[in-house]
């Protein structure tokens, strides 16, 4: 079987032997509070800094998913206002979930075929949230975009369909969230946000402790290399025998940068089909998304199942006449070759 899902999505073939290699080393039966976890806890993040050039002073934490650090997020470091600026349904959703917490919160949403503008920040927003890479509609926004925010306002960033395929430029955010089982290409489990000095100054002015997962009762147990719950140390594990595999950031947005290139021009040359992203300055690196009339896109599908090919499903209004295509690092050459074979029949 091969996937381009975006998420859950194809997790590196290594996997296979780290699971072995979890259980024979005892690591899995091993009490979170142990000295083995607690190495294995610095090592991992340590790991996971260097190979994404993660600026020294900022700090990583693991939390269950992406999802949760859209709370934690709107808990810890937002006084009273968070502003979001989106074009997709995971943008809308961060907003929806921090209207539930936030005293205010107001919404800039803008058209997917067209830049972000950073024209309309209310003055008294103290954090500012984006959704880097809009994996509903294969959009993404530019580093040069989050550098033009610099603000008062803390800015948090979505990452989690790019983080571990592209490189990010850490001084323009404060706050980055993702999960693992996109980008990062490992099993679904485990969330993870990296903040800034800015940040955890913001997190301690508010001094939220009122919750299981608030931001500063997370970090005294992580500044002691332990966790406030029993963690998934599987999760944690893997990532840290991942982050030894990959190469180093820069090295994997070349590749990334370069695939989702060809594969684009691909599209448009040597089939029949569109792109769902008219404007080439926004689209994804990471997550592709093509169009084709109805029976177009039934007919890829049926045929894409014949040869064990699963694509992703095109996105709420586009479910029916798009689908998406994971550009992750786990997934191989010779499997985009595969795709574009069935898409040149
Ligand atoms: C998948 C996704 C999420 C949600 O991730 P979970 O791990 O399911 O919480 C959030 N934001 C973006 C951009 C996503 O693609």
């Amino acid at each position: 079987m091969i996937t381009f899902y975006p998420g859950p999505s194809k997790v590196y073939p290594q996997i296979a032997t780290y699971l072995q290699e979890a259980v024979t080393s005892g690591i899995l039966s091993q009490n979170h509070r142990s000295a083995p976890f607690m190495e294995m806890l610095e090592k991992c993040i340590s790991e996971f800094k260097f190979k994404l050039n993660i600026p020294e002073d900022y700090e990583v934490f693991f939390t269950s998913s992406a999802t949760e650090c859209w709370e934690i997020i709107s808990q810890s470091f937002t006084i009273n206002h968070s502003h979001h600026i989106y074009n997709g349904a995971f943008g809308q959703k961060w907003h929806e979930y921090a209207s539930r917490i936030v005293k205010q919160t107001t919404k800039q949403s803008f058209d997917f075929q067209s830049l972000a503008a950073n024209n309309f920040i209310p003055r008294d927003a103290d954090v500012i949230c984006i959704t880097q890479n809009e994996t509903s509609n294969a959009t993404q926004i530019s580093n040069e975009f989050l550098k033009s925010l610099k603000a008062e306002a803390v800015i948090a960033v979505d990452v989690t369909s790019s983080l571990g395929g592209i490189e990010l430029e850490w001084q323009n955010g404060d706050i980055w969230l993702a999960s693992v089982q996109k980008c990062l290409g490992l099993p679904a489990g485990m969330g993870l946000i990296i903040c800034s000095p800015k940040a955890i100054k913001r997190a301690k002015e508010i001094g939220d402790k009122k919750y299981y997962n608030s931001l500063l009762f997370i970090r005294e147990n992580f500044k002691k290399l332990q966790t406030h719950y029993t963690p998934n140390i599987l999760g944690i594990f893997l990532l840290h025998r991942v982050m030894q595999q990959v190469n180093n950031t820069s090295l994997v947005n070349q590749q990334i940068q370069a695939r989702a290139q060809d594969f684009y021009n691909f599209i448009e040359e040597e089939t029949k089909l569109k792109l769902l992203v008219k404007n080439d300055s926004v689209r994804s690196s990471t997550v592709i998304a093509i169009e084709g009339s109805n029976s177009e896109i039934s007919s890829i599908k049926e045929k894409a199942k014949e040869n064990n090919i699963i694509l992703g499903n095109g996105y709420g209004q586009w479910k029916d006449t798009t689908f998406r295509i994971a550009n992750f690092p786990a997934i191989e050459n010779w499997e985009f070759d595969k795709l574009k074979a069935l898409l040149r029949q």
